[in-house]
């Protein structure tokens, strides 16, 4: 197993054989995400993708809420805590250029980015995933949400399309999908797994042994399967138009934060 550095706003670990677990573990924040949480969760998948020893990785978080979104109240600087991953330059200029190069590497560019890692990615939801929360979703393979579990991108009220990485028609539907942004309101574990956004929806306190059930199981059967597999669903998905939709949404939202 790779050395694991000291992480502060995830966990990491091995909870099964073949199983990577990442945990958002900043419950008393709700696990909003500021840029230290977006780079340790980055780090951790590279730690977990180049393990040999991994299948399957779990995300799970700590907490009554999955995630509130993006950290606010987050005052670090793009470059302050670690050089940059993906390059987009500008990060330091005032106004739109830098704010859009710093959604362009932790926002849209993670999201790329972890969509696209090799291996299966499972992610355990409770409670809410408001906004940016659900771009720690999205991205990813399998979704168990417990019965709690509700989902919403509320931003239409600050004059903002959506969160940074939109794959909402992709996700529930071009229908539902409007009326999810028109209205601000969440859409329930039931519903989202109805709609096939959600793999499956299990009581809170089965929440973490069914994923990782799900995780094991999954987890025993060859990788070079599992990554042919994903990489096939992954350019169906493209094939339908999936990248260069978020892009266009993308450059509207950089339009909404200009405006604002
Ligand atoms: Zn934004």
């Amino acid at each position: 197993m790779s050395e694991v550095p000291a992480f502060e706003d995830i966990r990491y670990d091995r909870p099964a054989s073949r199983v990577a677990r990442i945990t958002l573990a900043r419950p008393e924040k709700h696990n909003a995400q500021g840029l230290r949480m977006l780079y340790e969760i980055n780090d951790a998948l590279d730690i977990a993708m180049d393990d040999d020893e991994v299948n399957v990785v779990v995300i799970a978080s700590e907490g009554k809420n999955f995630s509130s979104g993006h950290d606010l109240s987050d005052r670090v600087k793009i470059g302050e805590l670690r050089p940059t991953v993906l390059g987009f330059g500008g990060y330091r200029h005032k106004g739109p250029q830098g704010h859009m190069s710093r959604e362009q590497e932790v926002y849209l560019g993670f999201c790329w980015r972890w969509r696209n890692l090799p291996k299966p990615i499972i992610v355990a939801v409770q409670g809410k995933a408001i906004a940016g929360g659900l771009m720690l979703i999205w991205p990813f393979d399998l979704i168990i949400a417990s019965d709690d579990a509700e989902f919403s991108d509320p931003v239409v009220a600050f004059g903002m399309n959506g969160h940074e990485f939109f794959v909402h028609a992709f996700e529930i539907g071009h229908r539902r999908a409007k009326q999810m942004l028109f209205t601000g309101e969440p859409i329930g574990a039931e519903e989202a797994r109805t709609l096939g956004m959600v793999s499956e929806v299990v009581p809170r306190a089965e929440l973490e042994s069914r994923t990782l059930a799900i995780a094991e199981k999954i987890a025993s059967r060859p990788a070079i399967g599992l990554k042919t597999a994903k990489m096939s669903v992954n350019q169906s998905m493209d094939a339908m138009g999936l990248w260069n939709a978020v892009q266009s949404a993308f450059n509207l939202h950089q339009f909404g934060h200009a405006n604002n």
